[in-house]
């Protein structure tokens, strides 16, 4: 692989390109020329953003700037997903983009009971968190023989709702599939160095997304390289299933090679079989997931999908795919729970979209009718908004006159207990209301409200 690869343009070289006529006229953005050369070379500028650069340039440069990695589409049932896109191996450094997504998986040496049982089993697990709707997205369906029942699984995967994984080394009999679901745009899983050319065709004559992969990274390389000379670049990495180790270097190589030396042959996303990997060891699988769910997987296939492995999961992806430089933030407003009224109590918290969601899941828990109010709070923790005086009692008291008072009649309000300091000022401030200390945590709040109702 080392050697071959095709290198991006220096900030220096498109320097020389950009219009001299128009030098620093700052159109772009950018005090000057050389600092968005400089910009667009790293990847953080697209090459458009010069309102003044020729065709013909364009042109020159449209491979040599695009990023680093490309970002697909997908299709998800009658939804979208976007695959890759991404600019920086760790999170930290300024974001992940493309959020990995989750495959269950049917196959066709199942029985018939068994394909039911796997699909209503994994299909179960459909749940939001943080406004964000947490389930497998895709369905993988494995075969490599038995024509009828690889294809009558495709069908039943296709009418689920989900993206669709047909994984099979066999072209031919991911055709028959294709013919029959092309509308579902599935995802081919199942391309190498001995029968790339056979599923390109099939990929690029029904617009699929096609998964690729090799025996060793540069096999990869050299199948991918000849994908491209084909005219696909509809592609997506299959980092194999020799083995955990060689699956991980896969992926950590691949992402080094797109991101860090600008090699584009490998700047696509990557698929993870981690059902193939483990396939009789569910536990593995679990940790396998959450592996490959931090190291660059953009789909992972697991056997099942289920709660055990989905919450804890589901939640580390949440974490990981949220923009470390913007805080998650729950609209600012009055939420009834339980069938709340003007009538029931008022709980106020900040909106922080973690408080918020673990306050409001007590709150229901309970059963009492009331209504959670969420303050603008900077989209802090309740100690953290306080500390940065966005939670006081003057924020509050100007909430809960201009906001609260002319839609709720009940005149009860409950404080997160970690800012009970507050209950004297606001008290003050709020004449007509009983401002009442709750909970230090959230987990106490369902023996709390008893006392209040
Ligand atoms: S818009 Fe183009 S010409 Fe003007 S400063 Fe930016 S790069 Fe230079």
């Amino acid at each position: 692989m080392r050697g071959k690869q095709k290198m991006a343009l220096k900030g220096i070289d498109i320097f020389k390109l950009l219009p001299k006529e128009h030098a620093n006229c700052k159109a772009c953005g950018f005090p000057a020329c050389m600092p968005f050369a400089m910009k667009v070379a790293a990847g953080g500028a697209e090459i458009t953003k010069c309102p003044h650069i020729s065709a013909d340039v364009l042109d020159k440069l449209a491979e040599s700037t695009a990023p680093p990695m490309k970002s697909l589409t997908v299709k998800i049932g009658d939804q979208e997903g976007k695959l890759g896109g991404e600019t920086v191996l760790f999170r930290h450094e300024k974001t992940f983009v493309s959020k990995t997504l989750y495959a269950f998986s049917i196959c066709a040496g199942y029985s018939d009971a068994e394909v039911e049982a796997a699909i209503s089993a994994s299909a179960a697990v459909d749940y939001a968190r943080i406004g964000e709707r947490m389930y497998a997205e895709f369905v993988n369906v494995y075969a490599d023989e038995d024509d009828a029942k690889f294809v009558e699984l495709a069908k039943k995967a296709s009418a689920l709702n989900r993206g669709v994984i047909l994984t099979t080394s066999d072209p031919a009999l991911a055709a028959k599939a294709v013919a029959e679901i092309k509308d579902a745009k599935p995802v081919l899983n199942g391309a190498n160095a001995s029968n790339y050319e056979e599923f390109s065709k099939l990929a690029s004559d029904n617009g699929l997304l096609l998964g690729v992969g090799g025996e060793t990274l540069d096999e990869l390389y050299d199948t991918v390289e000849k994908l491209e000379k084909l005219g696909n670049k509809n592609l997506i990495l299959n980092v194999g299933t020799k083995d955990i180790r060689s699956a991980f270097e896969f992926t950590v190589q691949i992402r080094r090679a797109a991101l860090m030396n600008n090699d584009r042959t490998f700047g696509y996303p990557t698929i993870v079989d981690v059902a193939a990997l483990a396939w009789d060891n569910e536990p593995l699988q679990a940790a396998l997931a959450a592996l490959f769910t931090v190291k660059y997987g953009s789909i992972v296939i697991l056997r099942t999908m289920d709660y055990a492995k989905a919450l804890p999961l589901y939640g580390l992806r949440q974490n990981l795919f949220t923009d470390p430089q913007k805080p998650m933030r729950q609209e600012v407003g009055i939420y009834p729970l339980n069938k709340a009224d003007e009538n029931a109590p008022v709980f106020i918290t900040v909106d922080f979209a973690l408080t918020y969601f673990v306050v409001s899941g007590e709150l229901e828990r309970s059963g009492m009718p009331c209504n959670l109010c969420i303050c603008d709070a900077g989209g802090y923790s309740v100690l953290t908004a306080w500390a940065a005086g966005k939670f006081g009692a003057s924020s509050i008291a100007k909430f809960v006159t201009e906001q609260v008072e002319p839609k709720i009649k009940n005149r009860k309000l409950v404080l997160p207990g970690k800012v009970a300091v507050l209950k004297g000022e606001l008290q003050d401030k709020l004449p007509d209301w009983e401002v009442i200390v709750g909970p230090n945590e959230a987990v106490s709040l369902v023996n709390f409200v008893k006392s209040v109702a």
